[in-house]
Parts: structure tokens; sequence; C-alpha cells
């Protein structure tokens, strides 16, 4: 699923691109794409658009627009962006392509969906439903500079649940999903199972680091696309930090950290895989 480090990947990319430009046609494929409000009130508040820049909140990315409109997408699972020249686009839309804007210039702009757990928003100008998609009640990012030691602290106190866990909360912290949040407790040294009430200050401080830099180190590294993953910068070319993780993933393998002899587990924790080495990991 895509993350923070992705989405703002796919959003630096763009914004070059796309703003200044009109969306001049909206498409959709075949198969249900869920949007909000329904494809015909869509088609229309898009329609005519000037793409004013390029946002982005957690992992959804926010395009604004003029009229006070704003088009926001959330990949879910395995949704796609790509950016096209319209003469290498094909007329018709592509299997799993849910969604297509044509942009003045010549461009195209789809969103590929195969599991279709993503979802777009169009927020009319008054914005009738502002929390409709959820970017109302998220946490703080980890890289805004409020996300400190001490507030990450607040927000696993007397928490009986998995750290692991807390770090998925959106709620607590917008951005982190599974890949990073492993790769943030390996860094600290801390089980994903540990509670949040367990952790002592010191622990609690290391893990807000960690988060911070494995977050901008997938920025710096274009993302992270795993074998099976849906992810892919919008002109297809694949991400770098899957070469650079040190524990999502590696179930079974060689800890690498230096001299730790341990061997890399994974556990189920809320539904989702977690990795982590027994041995330095405590
Ligand atoms: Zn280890």
């Amino acid at each position: 699923m895509p993350e923070l480090p992705e989405v703002e990947t796919i959003r630096r990319y763009l914004v070059p691109r796309l703003v200044g430009r009109r969306i001049t046609a909206v498409r959709f494929g075949t198969g249900h794409v869920k949007t909000e409000p329904g494809p015909s009130a869509f088609r229309r508040l898009l329609y005519g658009a000037r793409v004013r820049g390029i946002g982005r909140c957690g992992k959804y990315l926010a395009v604004r627009l003029d009229k006070g409109r704003e088009l926001i997408v959330h990949l879910g699972m395995s949704g796609r962006i790509l950016l096209a020249r319209q003469e290498d686009a094909e007329k018709s839309l592509a299997r799993h392509e849910r969604a297509r804007l044509d942009l003045s210039g010549g461009l195209v702009l789809s969103f590929f969906d195969p599991r279709r757990f993503g979802r777009l928003w169009v927020k009319d100008g008054v914005a009738r439903q502002p929390e409709a998609c959820g970017i109302g009640r998220l946490g703080i990012e980890p890289l805004e500079s409020d996300y400190t030691a001490e507030y990450l602290g607040n927000r696993l106190k007397g928490r009986n649940t998995p750290v692991k866990n807390l770090l998925l909360d959106q709620r607590i912290a917008c951005g982190a999903g599974n890949i990073y949040s492993d790769e943030a407790l390996f860094a600290a040294r801390i089980r994903p199972t540990r509670t949040g009430a367990s952790l002592n200050r010191a622990e609690t401080a290391s893990l807000a680091s960690a988060l911070r830099r494995v977050l901008k180190d997938g920025i710096r590294w274009c993302g992270t696309t795993m074998k099976d993953g849906g992810y892919v910068l919008p002109d297809g070319r694949t991400g770098s930090f899957q070469d650079r993780l040190r524990v999502y993933g590696r179930a079974g393998r060689r800890c690498l950290r230096p001299r730790c002899r341990g061997l890399i587990e994974r556990v189920r924790l809320g539904g989702r895989s977690s990795h982590y080495c027994p041995l330095c990991q405590n």
C-alpha cells in the first residue's frame, strides 16, 4: 500500500507537470470506482477546472483546483497514478484504469486500481462535507515539527495496544503504513508487539526520530516498490527504497544489524504482517 513517501514522490513528480493545466475531459473505465460525489457530479465539478497546486496530507493527495475545489485521491491498496502524453495513451481506457483526466497541453492522468480500495473525492468550494474523505480526522505527520517525542509519548501512554498498531493508527500520526512502521521499529530496536504503555521515554524518543528518518529516506529513494506491489512513479519507474529495507519482507533471513545473528521473524498484528529481529529488538 502506498504510504507517505510514495504519495510524496508522486506529488513531487506531478507538481511541475500538472500545475497550470486545465482538465478538458473526465472519463470512467469499466468497473466501479468509488467517487464522492457520484460520477456525473464528480465529472461536472472537475470539467474545465485548472490545477492550482498539489498538496498532500498523510497518504492523501490533494489537487487544488480553481473555484476553491479540490480533488482528493487515496490510492488504497494498489492504486496507481500514471501520467502520459495523449499520443502515447490508448484511445479506450485500459484494464483496471478506473478514471482518466485529459489535460490541456496533451497530457493524460490515469487512475489505475486493480484491487479497488482507492477512492476519489471532489470537495466543492464551501466544502459540503469537510470530513467526508477522512482528512479532518488525521493526526499530525511525523515530518511536522509538532511530532515530537513528547507528542508520541502522550499518545502511547496507557495504551495496551501493540505499538505497531498504534503507529498504523492514522489518528495518532498520519502517513506511515506497514513498511515504514516496521523499519522504524527496527531502527529503534523496539519489538512491534510491545504495548504503547510499556515504552519508556528514551524508547519513545528513539521511535519518533526513527520514524521521521525512515520516512525521509523513503522520499529520498522515491518510495518502495515491492514485487507484488502496485506503486510506481507516474512515469512508470519503480521506487528504489525496496533495496534499502532492513527488516520488512525479510522473514527467515539474517538480521542486517552488524554483529547480530538473529533471523527475522514475522507475526500477525491487527491483520497485517510485522517483521522484526527477536535478538536486537526488545
Ligand atoms: Zn538483529
